[in-house]
């Protein structure tokens, strides 16, 4: 359920996505790229295009591969091989291609910058300037496995997207497998399966062409789990008996773990429970052969996250406790922090609430002693979902706290790249449109003129026929006229357009800034305050894919729209967030709304192409000033209440509203007080709170 990390293995995948370990199994399968990295590094020599291969023997290729192999269970041993061998070969032969590229995936897999850096230099630097582009896209390559690894999947998408596509053409068949298997992972990992397995073909055909068996099998393994995640669950099992079969012909402990691991992941829905069970302790046996202790504990991470998913929480707690000491021993923090992650939620599923809070709050210290702090972010996450699945709401609610504090700290700097990246893409756009209407103001002077022209004419026709004439200027007039408002109209729209976002028509955050003006007369806000976010969205986008997340937010942003008066408010706030502003504040009036809101995003399911997607929403609102002390707020705090209210919702199981209908805070310095603690001031007494249920939502967990 956690990811299975970097460290030691080649972990060829994660465990399988369950409904609660979507986001660590999609950590654990950026894993991937880094085996898969490692995976041809060094294979045999093949008639390099980017630089000529020695013509006599086979020289360093078999021991590149023999460190390759071994790496994986014995990566910081082979590191130093490999340093070793650097010396002997020579700048910018085929040879120091490689090296650099196998020591870029090992520097990623140990997310080591310092070792990264030099690598990324040399490469850049390539010696032979008609080398240059293809050592350029080899940088590309160990830079996005660096940034899979680092779990930065956009920045390992945008590096690989922008590879040159002819350098990566000429370069020799094992790095563009590489290049194809990296892709074919990160866009697994973005739920854009499509391209996902195009790139998978891509990289099995290379492999093929490469002709090693342990290779193929993993090119196949990997295909396998692709095609798992995209729900063509017979294909994927297909496919793995096949690398299965491969792995055995050209056998080797690490190979085998990993094949095997996939295996059982792709089975572990089969009828025949045993499939699966035989696979995972065979991946274990392997890794006991392999001899690495750290390869061991990953492997009975990966096997107590299937008994987890199987809510078999006695036989993960033993796995989970086996991996402990093992990665202890090994002083692999990453290995320990997956045990102890593990052991928290199966004592959590065991109702020992408490004890396992506090295995997984120190998996959680562990990683935020390592700075990895969107690891340490999935962790709440999982925390909450399975404290709320305990029933132990408040723990819950602290979790998605604690979550949202770090993800926020994740995503700010995630946010103000997009920020950028959207200024630019509206500067551009404003540039053109800039463009268009310089080119429409010179037609309109041109009009001009010409309806000048046309005047002086017409006065000198004036003796002759004055009738005609007035006709004549009249229309001139009205050509004119209409080119001013055709002008006036644009600059309108253009106007209009920097208000909206894109995909849904609504209201931004820039139109909300300026329309909420008129609702705050004297500083303060006066109105009702709705904010809503789409339950469990990301696991849509997971498993229907992105298009059809973007459509539930289109038809949830349209039935928002049918359900609310002209002059409401309603403003995509972020991802999948919705703001809705009304001018009404009687009480009654606000939960009716808010009922008929989650009403109308959950009652039908989004149809997208043959799919019908279930959506619901969780909504927390508020009427300001807030009774019973009329308390004026200004709108940024109404909105950080309404959105406390809503993870509230959250924690409280989803599909329903809470709205802060009073507060005892007379200030709203008290007010800031209160709020973190909203949930604990309502049983208190101090907060009053309604709470409204949408469709088909489970009351009695409340
Ligand atoms: P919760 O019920 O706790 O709100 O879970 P969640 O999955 O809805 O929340 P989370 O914040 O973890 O995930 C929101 C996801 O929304 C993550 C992001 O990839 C996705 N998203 C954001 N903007 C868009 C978009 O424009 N289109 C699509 N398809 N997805 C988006
Ligand atoms: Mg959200
Ligand atoms: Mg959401």
């Amino acid at each position: 359920m956690r990811k299975a990390v970097y460290s030691q293995v080649q972990i060829s995948s994660p465990p399988l996505a369950g409904p609660w370990l979507g986001h660590a199994c999609r950590l654990l399968l950026s894993l991937a790229a880094v085996i898969l990295l490692l995976g041809l590094a060094a294979c045999q020599p093949d008639t390099g295009r980017v630089s000529a291969e020695p013509a006599q023997a086979q020289g360093l290729w078999p021991e590149l591969e023999r460190i390759e192999r071994a790496a994986r269970a014995r990566p910081a041993e082979q590191a130093q091989a490999l340093q070793k061998l650097y010396g002997r070969t020579a700048p910018g032969s085929a040879e120091r291609l490689e090296v650099l590229s196998l020591r870029g995936a090992m520097a990623g897999r140990l997310r080591d910058r310092t070792m990264l850096d030099p690598i990324l230099i040399e490469l850049r630097n390539w010696p032979l300037a008609e080398q240059r582009p293809g050592a350029e896209a080899v940088a590309g390559l160990v830079q996005a496995a660096y940034h899979l690894n680092q779990g930065q999947l956009r920045d390992a998408k945008k590096t690989l997207q922008s590879l040159n596509e002819d350098a990566v053409a000429k370069l020799p068949d094992r790095l563009r497998y590489r290049i194809s298997a990296l892709r074919s992972v990160v866009l697994a990992d973005s739920g854009e399966f499509d391209g996902a397995l195009q790139s998978g073909q891509e990289a099995m055909r290379l492999a093929d062409r490469l002709g090693q068996g342990w290779r193929r099998a993993m090119a196949l393994s990997d295909m396998a789990w692709v095609y798992h995640r995209a729900e063509q669950f017979e294909r994927a099992r297909e496919l793995s008996k096949t690398a299965l079969e491969r792995a055995r012909q050209d056998p080797d402990p690490e190979t085998l773990n990993a094949v095997l691991t996939i295996h059982g992941n792709v089975f572990a829905d089969h009828a025949d429970a045993t499939i699966s069970q035989k696979s995972y302790a065979e991946a274990l046996e392997q890794a006991r052969l392999a001899g690495g202790e750290g390869m061991q504990a990953l492997s009975l991470g990966n096997i107590a996250d299937y008994y987890l998913r199987r809510g078999d929480f006695a036989q993960a707690l033993k796995l989970a406790e086996q991996a402990l000491p093992l990665a202890q021993r090994q002083q692999m923090l990453s290995a320990e922090v997956l045990a102890l992650h593990n052991m928290g939620i199966a004592k959590i599923g065991l109702k020992r609430v408490a004890e396992g809070t506090q295995d997984v709050r120190m998996a959680i210290k562990i990683d935020l002693d390592q700075g990895a702090i969107a690891y340490a972010a999935d962790g709440w996450a999982e925390l909450g979902k399975y404290l709320e699945k305990a029933g132990d709401w408040a723990g819950a609610a602290d979790a998605h706290h604690s979550y949202r504090r770090l993800i926020d700290e994740v995503l700010r700097d995630e946010t103000r790249k997009s920020v950028l990246e959207a200024q630019e893409s509206f500067d551009a756009e404003r540039r053109a449109k800039d463009i268009e209407l310089l080119a429409r103001d010179n037609s309109l002077k041109t009009e001009q003129i010409r309806a000048h022209d046309l005047q002086l004419r017409l006065w000198a026709a004036v003796a002759g026929c004055v009738v005609v004439s007035a006709v004549l200027l009249g229309l001139a007039y009205q050509r004119i006229r209409r080119t001013n408002e055709a002008l006036k109209h644009s600059n309108e729209s253009l106007q209009q357009q920097s208000e909206r976002d894109p995909l849904t028509g609504l209201s931004n955050r820039r139109h909300f800034q300026k329309a909420v003006q008129r609702l705050t007369p004297a500083g303060g806000l006066a109105a009702t305050v709705y904010l809503l976010d789409i339950d469990l969205f990301k696991r849509i986008n997971d498993q229907h894919g992105h298009a059809a997340g973007d459509s539930v937010l289109i038809e949830v942003a349209r039935r928002l729209r049918a359900a609310l008066r002209e002059d409401d408010l309603v403003v995509r706030w972020g991802g999948e967030e919705f703001l809705i502003v009304v001018p009404e504040r009687e009480a009654d009036a606000a939960s009716l709304l808010a009922q008929r809101l989650l009403d109308i995003v959950g009652s039908e399911p989004v149809v997208h192409g043959d799919k019908r997607v279930a959506v619901s929403a969780s909504i927390g609102f508020a009427s300001f000033p807030l009774g019973p002390h009329e308390l004026v707020l200004t709108w940024e705090r109404a909105i950080d209440l309404v959105d406390t209210a809503m993870y509230v919702a959250k924690a409280h199981g989803r599909n329903r509203a809470y709205g802060v209908q009073g507060v005892e805070s007379k200030t709203e310095a008290e007010l800031l007080q209160l709020m973190p603690r909203l949930e604990a001031a309502w049983q208190e007494g101090q907060a009053e709170l309604v709470t409204l249920y949408g469709p088909d939502s489970q009351r009695e967990a409340a």
